[in-house]
């Protein structure tokens, strides 16, 4: 019988208030809505609850079209002191690669055109150019990630055949990429030679033969091999792989262009290293300590270059427009020696500890409570493990920490912090500096709300 008193769908649609939900969402969208509304309301009826007023009904059916409409890749502010967050989406870019890609995106632009001949080009020749030029490469080519670029340079140029590569580095970079398991998938043959704590020269000499394809060296990642511990260098690598003509390749992860050893951090191998150490092939990602957009990079020999190119895996992990538009503003910072200035990762790095400390100090003047502390940030994004950087956060003392992250997560710009000994620490490194007015808004709002929930008052 109840049942019966619902409204109908056409009765709803013709509800003064629908109006203003069909202009702001569309009015199949606001259709499904109301449905979704009646769906829930009869149910709810089955149940035993009241009949619903056409005007609950309309309330439900709007908090659907806010959900369903409300996208979940949003902006944060990165409070964590983390530099790499790969969860938060790894390095901001600067403000050239921002111009660069708004430029390419809103019109038409020479993707696969050349200019001068109005003929068809390639699409990764932009990036490509500066990449040698940086790297002294013979050559560049340029896909969709670091893991695809391992992929593609193990597929075309060891499929069926064999790779040698040391026990201590069959690692797992993490989000499931495993170098045992991407040899599988590109159908080469892993080969592991040493053992878990030392592998030898040695032991790359005897496992060479008719089937080797090539020597692969993974960079460590997010772990580091300490005590009695022995991998050869990439030299000597390559002094054995020269002598038997098959290729050394590097999976460098990280790539570093300037020494991060100058910003008391341990040293991450360099791509110039990589290729001066004889490698053949360097991959490394866009978006990690290069501060570029997410790419996979590899940089070597043409006669290499040219099998990957011609590769049809090469054509599936083409990168996009966006990011070959970012990629080529990012390294012209490079080109123009002023990286350090212009990329915000590099600019994290080198933050003095004075500039962190005022911040941090500044922050715990204007938010009224809490204090700087000395604490650690890290590089992260799988470089550079167990190393920090000491750095200033706020430290606030709050009866339910985690539930102050949670809070903060609510903002209508999501503060993303961490705890540390029961106190919620903020780490300005991390924090966009022309983000810190908004930050110590929405902070404030955070914090009186936590202070009105019945979860106490804070300290
Ligand atoms: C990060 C990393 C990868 C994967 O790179 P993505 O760009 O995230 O695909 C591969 N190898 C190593 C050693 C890494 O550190």
């Amino acid at each position: 019988m109840s049942l019966r008193q619902l409204p109908s769908v056409d009765v709803l649609l013709q509800q003064p208030h629908t109006r203003r939900l069909t202009e702001a969402y569309g009015r199949e969208l606001t259709l499904d809505a109301l449905r979704s509304a009646l769906q829930g309301a009869r149910d709810a009826v089955r149940a035993g609850q009241p009949v619903p007023s056409a005007e609950v009904l309309l309330e439900s059916a709007q908090r659907n079209l806010a959900e369903w409409t409300s996208p979940s890749l949003v902006p944060v502010i990165n409070a964590t002191g983390v530099i790499l967050h790969t969860n938060l989406g790894r390095a901001p870019l600067s403000a050239s690669a921002l111009r660069a890609m708004q430029q390419v995106a809103q019109g038409y632009a020479t993707l696969e055109y050349d200019l001068p001949s109005g003929q068809r080009g390639t699409r990764t020749a932009h990036a490509e150019r500066l990449l040698t030029r940086i790297t002294g490469a013979e050559a560049a080519l340029v896909v969709n990630n670091n893991a695809g670029a391992v992929l593609l340079a193990l597929t075309a140029l060891a499929k069926g055949r064999e790779v040698i590569i040391a026990r201590s580095q069959l690692v797992e970079v993490g989000g499931g990429f495993r170098i045992p398991d991407v040899m599988r998938q590109s159908g080469a043959r892993l080969v592991e030679v040493g053992t878990s704590n030392r592998t030898h020269p040695a032991d790359f000499e005897e496992a060479l033969g008719a089937r080797t394809a090539m020597m692969l060296r993974a960079h460590h990642s997010n772990f580091r091999l300490v005590g009695f511990t022995s991998e050869p260098t990439l030299a000597e690598m390559a002094g054995i792989a020269a002598a038997h003509q098959v290729p050394v390749v590097d999976d460098l992860g990280s790539g570093a262009l300037l020494d991060t050893a100058a910003f008391g951090l341990g040293h991450e191998p360099m791509v110039q290293e990589s290729l001066a150490a004889g490698a053949a092939l360097v991959m490394f990602s866009g978006d990690k300590l290069l501060g570029g957009p997410q790419a996979g990079i590899l940089v070597g020999h043409e006669a290499l270059m040219a099998r990957l190119r011609k590769h049809p895996l090469a054509r599936a992990l083409r990168a996009d427009k966006l990011c070959l538009a970012a990629l080529e503003a990012t390294l012209l910072h490079y080109a123009r020696g002023e990286a350090l200035q212009a990329l915000p990762v590099w600019q994290m790095i080198a933050a003095p500890l004075s500039t962190l400390r005022v911040r941090a100090e500044r922050w715990a003047t204007e938010i009224g409570r809490g204090q700087a502390i000395e604490s650690r940030s890290t590089v992260g994004g799988g470089s550079l493990p167990e190393e920090t950087l000491p750095t200033w956060a706020l430290a606030l003392s709050l009866p339910k920490p985690q539930t102050v992250l949670a809070r903060l997560r609510q903002a209508s710009l999501p503060i993303i912090a961490r705890v540390e000994e029961e106190r919620v620490l903020l780490d300005p490194r991390t924090v966009l500096p022309d983000q810190d007015d908004l930050l110590l808004r929405l902070l404030a709002e955070a914090l009186a709300a936590s202070d009105a929930s019945p979860t106490g008052k804070a300290s």
